[in-house]
């Protein structure tokens, strides 16, 4: 996995969220996504008050608990605040469901969807009612790819977008297994588990 960009963290991190509430039927603490933040390879740059700071080369994480609502906000180290996000996990109680989404920090400029659609959980069934498309990145000779696993790619099919791109919500173009982004320039690749 690879994190150069806030969109690189947000993305698998707000699938690891979904996984997790899932799995449990609550909304993660903030020693569980701690956890999270060093697998995927940052580290805890100090613990101020009711504030952990994360971070790699290349972007920093907050971790900032509030009530029942966890957020983690990602800030580019370069300090481009235009691609900031905020990861949030809630429960929702009119809809009696958790929800998981990735916002812009900063959402005046900004016009894409990341990973399309919130993940909305239903608190009873633990079942996950929208169709996220979300996954993490990896490299090759070409630059950074989302991937992307069949069980997501099955529900992005059946909401019929896949001609929009998960990162930036461009065009994307289609070739096999493939895709291709022209406005963000990210590439999708679909994996078997
Ligand atoms: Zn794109």
């Amino acid at each position: 996995m690879k994190v150069y960009e806030p969109v690189n963290l947000a993305m698998p991190l707000a699938k690891e969220l979904d996984e997790i509430i899932m799995e449990r039927g609550g909304v993660p603490d903030g020693e569980t996504v701690r956890r999270i933040l060093k697998e995927f390879g940052l580290e805890e740059a100090c613990l101020g008050r009711g504030v952990t700071v994360f971070r790699n080369g290349d972007v920093i994480a907050l971790l900032l608990p509030r009530g029942d609502v966890l957020m983690v906000d990602i800030i580019p180290a370069s300090g481009e605040l235009s691609d900031a996000l905020e990861v949030i996990a809630y429960r929702d109680k009119q809809l009696n469901a958790f929800i998981v989404e990735i916002l812009p920090a900063n959402d005046i400029e900004y016009e894409g969807n990341i990973g399309l659609e919130p993940a909305i959980i239903d608190a009873e069934t633990l079942e996950l009612e929208s169709s996220p498309v979300l996954g993490h990145f990896e490299e090759d000779e070409e630059g950074l790819f989302l991937v992307i696993d069949r069980e997501t790619y099955e529900r992005w099919k059946e909401s019929e977008s896949t001609d929009t791109c998960p990162v930036c919500g461009g065009e994307l173009a289609w070739k096999g297994e493939g895709a291709y982004c022209r406005d963000c320039g990210y590439r999708v690749k679909v994996v078997r588990e």
